[in-house]
Parts: C-alpha cells; structure tokens; sequence
C-alpha cells in the first residue's frame, strides 16, 4: 500500500520490550493525508522503519516523518531520538518536531538532551568546531496538553497519564472520523481502558512487572477485545494462544 489515505492507518514498526532478543521496541508509523506521525523513537530508528517499510511495501524513512510523538523517556523509547534528531538537522536541515507532555519535555531537555548539547558544544585543538547549531535547531519540542485536544497537521490528539514508574502518557489520535487509542506504557488501569474504550482500535501493552498481566486484558469484554491489538509484549508471549489480536511488525493496519 503505497498511496496515502486520508483515512488512519499505521505500520507496526516494533512489538518488543526493553529486553526483547527477537524484536524492535514498541513503535508505530501512524498515517493520514500523506502525514506521518512516529509514536516512540527507539534505535536504531532509520533500520527499523526500512525494515517495516520493506515489509509492508512503502519506503519509510525519517524524511517522510512530521513529528514524533513521545509517551515517557524510558530508554525503550526515546532511544533513537537523539540520532533522529543529528540526522533531522545534518541531513534534512530542519529540525525534528516532538509532541510530548509537558512532564515529559522536562526531563527531556533536563538528562537526554544535555548529551546532544554536549556534541555540538565540543572543540577540539586538532578538529576546530564547525558546528554552529543550537539544540533547538535539532529539536523543536512542542507540548502536548492533557486538558484539550491538541492539533497537529490532520490528527487531532488527546493525552491521558498511565500508571508507569515515570510521567507516561496514553494517546487518542483522531484523524477525519477515526480514532486510534494507545495505552502507552501502564500498569492495569480499568478508568485508562474506560478512556481508550472509545478509540476504533485500541493498542495496549502487556508485560511483567510494572506493566498490564495478560489475563487482566484477556478478562475484558469480547467487544472490546475485538478492537484491542497487543503490543510491548515479553518474547515468549504466546500470540498464537492470545485471545487478543497480537500487534506484528512490518504490517500495515487500517484503523
Ligand atoms: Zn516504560
């Protein structure tokens, strides 16, 4: 599927978590008009989206992406951004949008970022500098709003705070009639669910820990899990026994 639509579809780009040995971190290409949104940025992020491109029949690339939307800066996530951020601002000089929560952007400018602004302060005798640019020409950081609806290109997009270890937000992402729900990373969370229930497709993580138990999700109402694709699930996850449709890399999903 190579022509855009003005419609909402994604291309699953990673299904794994932070210790998968078999798959890319949880990540999408979300589409609409010919818009690409990135949700999460895990390294290596130029490999994973060629492969999921490959797979699927559409050239992905970090030139074709507006923006990333950012749910926490667990590493699993943010990983790529850094890079995707140089080759933004090096390769396609402009800078790389980011859509985040307020919670999120904090931390952001405060750890990841400090490295990046590191990089383009450094000099050396034998290596004069001839890097003029400033960390907000790499990266233009714009907030995501949990009390409104917030506006980016075709989509439309709500935020909600998930139960996690650190600030982690949940996301609705409308475009025209359509709405795609993701969890994010979260522990179970009936009143989360009772918000993404509305979504046409809802994406929910599952995991050990701190994360969401299968048999919590596997309990919900048949309506609702027909709508419900798993993702951020542990490498032995059995998906052939899943009674809720496992999210796979490389496919492309209308929602
Ligand atoms: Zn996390």
């Amino acid at each position: 599927m190579s022509m855009s639509s003005t419609g909402l579809r994604f291309v699953c780009l990673g299904v794994g978590d932070a210790f998968s040995a078999r798959w890319y971190s949880s990540c999408l290409a979300i589409e609409s008009g010919g818009t690409w949104l990135l949700l999460d940025c895990p390294h290596p992020i130029r490999k994973i989206l060629r492969e999921a491109g490959e797979a699927c029949g559409e050239r992905l690339d970090i030139d074709i992406v507006s923006a990333v939307l950012l749910t926490h800066m667990h590493g699993d996530h943010v990983s790529g951004l850094e890079g995707f951020g140089f080759y933004s601002y090096f390769a396609l000089n402009r800078p790389a949008v980011v859509l985040t929560h307020d919670l999120v952007r904090e931390t952001l400018f405060t750890h990841y970022f400090a490295i990046a602004e590191e990089s383009l302060r450094y000099t050396s005798e034998s290596a004069p500098p001839t890097i003029t640019a400033k960390l907000t020409d790499l990266f233009d950081v714009r907030t995501l709003s949990d009390t409104t609806t917030n506006g980016f290109g075709p989509f439309r997009i709500e935020c909600r705070r998930t139960i996690h270890q650190v600030p982690t937000f949940a996301m609705k992402i409308r475009a025209g009639d359509r709405c795609l729900g993701v969890s994010a990373d979260t522990a179970y969370d009936p009143g989360l669910i009772a918000w993404l229930s509305e979504a046409d497709l809802i994406i929910h993580e599952t995991n050990l820990g701190p994360h969401t138990p299968y048999e919590k999700l596997a309990a919900l109402p048949e309506a609702l899990r027909r709508k419900m694709r798993l993702t951020h699930y542990t490498d032995d996850f059995d998906r052939a026994r899943s009674v809720i449709e496992p999210l796979e890399p490389g496919r492309t999903y209308v929602v």
